[in-house]
């Protein structure tokens, strides 16, 4: 099975590298084309130019790229030239309702579409380690799955088409309740002049321990901000958890908290920063 794929960001690219290790990557694309041309000749695989040449020579065509209109964009192009039979799964993280325009888009061209978001982070993009939810049909996963499998630890399927976006949205909420948790408590160690590797280290090991505090607990407390998950996707992807909570009634406290703290950030130019930037809003002497 012949894979390509598009979308070389902080995640596509450790995607990229594990598919390609396994033996399924034929090619990628990416908008800014050197990243795609340094990428493909370290891994002895096709550059493409346009996505819409990348779909035409594969058998799965695998993304992640930024937000809703993106996808979307991406999904026009590459309909143009998709062949019948070919699974395009979208890793992105979006909305459900886009998950369902672009498998509609898809099926005029008998083309089939699985929703994938991910987690597991950068590093878990790296060490093919990340958990995928995936919405569509099971029997396009099944056939997927082995090129899915040298991203992954976990793949769930979910349910139809857009499921597996709306079990990501589960994920983002948490996500925000972490990031807060996690900021403010390190913060309020640091104000009390606490040794904080040790802090980070106890922590970890009980409870309250979590994936976000090993993984940027230490960089946080040392100012240190880099992505990681950006503050603007993780605010795109807020908004999009807003509209499905208003629309099924759900609390939305937290979901409010966290877009408000990271308009903040971004107004005051870290929305490129990685999440745990909220810590500048935390700590005691916060700008
Ligand atoms: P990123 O580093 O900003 O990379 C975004 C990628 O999408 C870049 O390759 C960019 O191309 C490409 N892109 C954006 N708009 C495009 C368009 N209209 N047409 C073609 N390509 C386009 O973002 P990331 O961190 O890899 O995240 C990618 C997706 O995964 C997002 O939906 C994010 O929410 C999700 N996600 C991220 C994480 C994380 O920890 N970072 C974890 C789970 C899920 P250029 O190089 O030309 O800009």
């Amino acid at each position: 099975m012949k894979a390509g794929m598009i979308g070389l960001g902080a995640m596509g690219i450790g995607m990229a590298k594990n598919i390609a290790t396994a033996g399924y990557l034929s090619g990628v694309y990416n908008r800014t084309a050197v990243k795609a041309q340094n990428l493909a000749d370290e891994l002895n695989v096709i550059a493409f130019d346009r996505p819409e040449e990348l779909a035409a020579n594969v058998d799965i065509v695998l993304m992640c790229v930024s937000a809703d209109h993106d996808v979307l964009a991406v999904v026009e192009k590459i309909k143009t030239t998709v062949r019948p039979g070919t699974i395009v799964v979208d890793m992105s993280t979006v909305s459900s309702d886009t998950a369902k325009q672009a498998a509609a888009m898809l099926a005029e061209k008998q083309a089939a579409f699985l929703d994938a978001p991910v987690s597991g982070g950068v590093e878990g993009a790296k060490n093919g380690a990340l958990a995928m939810m995936v919405g569509g049909d099971p029997a396009a996963l099944a056939q997927a799955r082995p090129v899915l499998e040298t991203m992954t630890r976990c793949i769930m399927h979910m349910g139809p088409t857009g499921s597996g976006q709306a079990t990501k949205a589960v994920n983002q909420i948490m996500g925000a309740g972490i990031n807060q948790a996690v900021t403010e408590a390190l913060a309020f160690a640091q104000a009390q002049g606490l040794p904080m590797e040790k802090v980070i280290e106890v922590i970890s090991g009980g409870a309250s321990g979590n994936w976000f505090l090993q993984h940027r607990g230490a960089t946080m407390t040392r100012g240190v901000f880099a992505p990681g998950f950006k503050v603007a996707l993780h605010h795109k992807d807020l908004l999009i958890c807003r509209t499905m909570a208003e629309q099924i009634g759900a609390s939305t406290t937290l979901i409010d908290m966290t877009l408000a703290d990271y308009r903040l950030l971004m107004t005051k130019g870290y929305g490129d920063e990685d999440i745990s930037a909220l810590y500048r809003l935390k700590a005691v002497d916060s700008d």
